[in-house]
């Protein structure tokens, strides 16, 4: 692998032209060295190379996070920060950047992430998953939602983030009321069988992997109804939510992710003014936990009585898709083009941050 932090030791991982024959990696030695271009911060040259194929020309940085950055090696920082409670202003007074540059940073690693995660995909789920929905809001709290997550019972892989904006229902004062009224006139109410497409998505892709497993849900009514949409391959168990949440809940994944996304995001903390403001940045950070918990952690802190590697071994290793815990480079370092693998619809929007439903206005 391209090592980038040192460019002299940079060997060029593929050609970057999508109609290349070198585009989607090769062992040859498919490029000649090109000359230096200046740069103003050191090393102060930047490595130019030809391809020999299609002799597109490109340089060291093309194949870095930083292509096209103002300032260079911020983004591991501001995973690390993000990820553990600190909200997008505290990182930029903290690192001394703009606030927009963090956004800006979340969004592109985000985005490699997905195309991260394409690749390193579980090509078959051998155990059980939980699935269930994580409630909070975006922009305000007139606009609930649901973040549908799947999350393996033994391996605690996080295989599913998805988006389901919900109506606001429950108790309101007059004046909210008329503010919800008001909000449904102008944008049109929410979709509202959102949970159940989400959820129909999820299974149906579980489905395809995890032939003869068990799916543990609540008791949620969409849930069934997906389930019982299609033929799908595993069996159902309902939890019901008034069991006890330990251990030895079937849906505790579920129940610890969640935990863990109120306690790592300063965004889902109560009563918090870092809220996430719209749906692309609630649903980026949740990309960006899943590739953090399931490759670069190991999926317990502390020694486990009952499972002796969890310490050591990350999600990703007891699923099979890794043999170590990941560094930011490993994940992060060779920067990833959309053409180079085949996404889903869904896979697309996320990357275009396409929200349909949205109230608010998301650039891409
Ligand atoms: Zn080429």
């Amino acid at each position: 692998m391209a090592i980038l932090s040192d460019q002299i030791q940079l060997i060029p991982p593929f050609c970057p032209n999508p109609r290349c024959l070198f585009h989607f990696g090769t062992n040859l030695k498919f490029y000649v060295k090109n000359g230096f271009s200046p740069t103003d911060k050191p090393p102060f040259r930047n490595q130019r190379y030809r391809c020999l194929e299609c002799k597109i020309q490109f340089s060291a940085n093309t194949f870095g996070l930083d292509f096209r950055k103002k300032s260079e090696g911020l983004s591991e920082k501001i995973l690390h920060y993000s990820l553990n409670g600190m909200s997008n202003n505290s990182i930029a007074r903290l690192l001394k950047i703009a606030e927009g540059t963090v956004r800006d940073r979340l969004k592109t690693m985000s985005r490699q992430s997905v195309l991260f995660e394409k690749e390193n995909y579980p090509k078959r789920i051998s155990e059980n998953v939980a699935y269930d929905g994580f409630e909070t809001f975006t922009h305000s709290q007139f606009s609930p939602c649901y973040v549908n997550t799947a999350v393996g019972s033994h391996s605690m892989f996080i295989y599913h983030n998805t988006f389901s904006p919900l109506n606001r229902k429950g108790r309101m004062t007059n004046e909210q009321k008329c503010k919800n009224q008001e909000l449904i006139l102008k944008h049109g109410l929410y979709p509202q069988n959102s949970v159940y497409t989400e959820t129909l998505y999820i299974m149906k892709n579980l489905s395809v992997l995890a032939q003869g497993r068990t799916l543990y849900t609540d008791e949620h009514k969409s849930y069934m109804r997906a389930y019982r949409s299609f033929d799908c391959s595993m069996d159902l168990e309902t939890i019901s939510s008034k069991a006890r949440r330990d251990s030895s809940n079937p849906l505790f994944p579920i129940n610890r992710l969640h935990n863990l996304y109120r306690h790592f995001f300063s965004s889902q903390q109560r009563e918090t003014i870092s809220f996430q403001k719209h749906e692309g940045a609630l649903m980026e950070k949740l990309q960006l936990m899943k590739i953090y918990r399931n490759f670069m952690n190991p999926k317990f802190v502390k020694k486990n009585r009952f499972d002796p590697d969890a310490h050591e071994k990350s999600p990703a290793m007891y699923v099979g898709v890794a043999s170590k815990i990941l560094s930011f480079d490993e994940v992060f370092g060779v920067r990833k083009f959309k053409s180079q693998v085949t996404l889903d619809q869904k896979e697309k929007d996320f990357i275009e941050r396409v929200y349909p439903y949205s109230r608010q206005k998301i650039v891409a």
